[in-house]
């Protein structure tokens, strides 16, 4: 095996054991209520966000000490918000998920959220850093619907290696009352696989072949305001896009476009000055991109993760599972834009 192959394996065998506690985190705190401390963004956040950033960032900090972290949580407002109570109760859930005989107290749980590793450069002149969204679709977590665990890694600024954890999803979508947890995975070159997050066979993943628009889905945000539900339905109707349109909370629409269940995702800027977190896209692009799909903003550009925690110079993003769909979304965009 080649040295690269092997750090490859290292970086998803990390991820993965990172993202299996994290999922562990998000259901003991499922299995209780689940209560919102929010942020002054208005944003939703809970203990479980900060519990499994602090596993995540452990993972990362152990076995990669020099990569760099963009990640969305920071101690700050856990430290204001959480009471004797929420700082006991978080320290309990990271001791159960991390299972180490040197147990953590609240001031170790706090600098694990914090840690921001070295400056990522190695010895080949190449750049690391981790894109973490410890729970992306928070809104979906509380009302037990999707999220997702997405743990990203960059080269360079480029999108490298992602393990998207869905601890809710079906494993198999047909089957609801079936098991649920699914982790989607992929490094560059080395394709995507989807594995149940409580074990099972690895199966690797392709995005859609469908051919005829009558055939292709839509994913969307389950929260309206994330997008322009409006644009796309006259895209739909541009494009003459007939698969129907289906609604998930998070980067889990990222699996469900790699794993071949949707044509598109399409995730129009909310407003003119909207800008996307990086942490909402890394790991979902890599895996995407690895089924096969062409990951773009709706100007049909790659997104641009280079540019610190935003994508600053991207309008929205576009997944299609190939490169005839993303043709022809993207001419259905522009009508429905020129129609509007
Ligand atoms: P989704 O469930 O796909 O809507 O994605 C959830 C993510 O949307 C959250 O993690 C936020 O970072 C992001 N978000 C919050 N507000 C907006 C907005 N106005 N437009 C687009 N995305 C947003
Ligand atoms: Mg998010």
């Amino acid at each position: 095996m080649s040295a690269e192959n092997d750090y490859i394996d290292q970086i998803l065998a990390s991820a993965r054991r990172a993202g299996i506690k994290a999922a562990g985190i998000c259901r003991s705190v499922l299995a209780e209520t689940p209560t919102s401390l929010e942020k002054g963004d208005k944003s939703p956040v809970t203990l479980a966000d900060y519990g499994c950033q602090a596993v995540i960032l452990r993972e990362i900090a152990a076995n990669f000490p020099s990569h760099g972290i963009i990640a969305e949580e920071g101690s700050e407002h856990l430290r204001e918000s959480a009471g004797e109570e929420g700082a006991a109760k978080i320290v309990r859930l990271v001791n159960e998920a991390i299972q180490d005989d040197s147990a953590a107290d609240f001031e170790q749980v706090c600098a694990w959220i914090d840690h921001k590793g070295g400056n990522g450069l190695d010895e080949n002149g190449d750049t690391w850093t981790w894109s973490i969204d410890p729970i992306d679709g928070t809104k979906g977590f509380l009302r037990r619907e999707q999220y997702a665990i997405a743990i990203g890694l960059m080269k360079n600024g480029i999108p490298f290696a992602g393990v998207l954890v869905c601890p809710n999803l079906p494993v198999d979508l047909t089957q609801a009352d079936g098991q649920r947890g699914v982790m989607f995975c992929a490094a560059e070159g080395c394709g995507a696989t989807a594995v149940p997050v409580d074990g099972g066979e690895t199966l690797p993943i392709k995005s859609s072949g469908k051919s005829n628009p009558a055939d292709w889905r839509v994913l969307g945000s389950v929260e309206s305001a994330h997008g322009d539900p409006a644009l796309v339905v006259s895209m739909m109707e541009a494009a003459s896009v007939g698969g129907g349109f289906v609604r998930y909370d998070s980067q889990v629409k990222y699996g469900i476009v790699a794993n071949g269940e949707a044509e598109i995702y399409v995730r129009p800027r909310s407003r003119p000055d909207y800008r996307e977190n990086i942490w909402d896209h890394t790991a979902g692009a890599i895996v995407a991109q690895e089924a096969g799909a062409i990951v773009t903003d709706l100007d049909g550009k790659p997104l641009d993760f280079t540019l610190g925690s935003k994508l600053t110079e991207n309008r929205g993003v576009l997944v299609t599972a190939s490169p005839a769909v993303h043709a022809a979304v993207l001419a259905g965009l522009r009508a429905a834009e020129a129609s509007a």
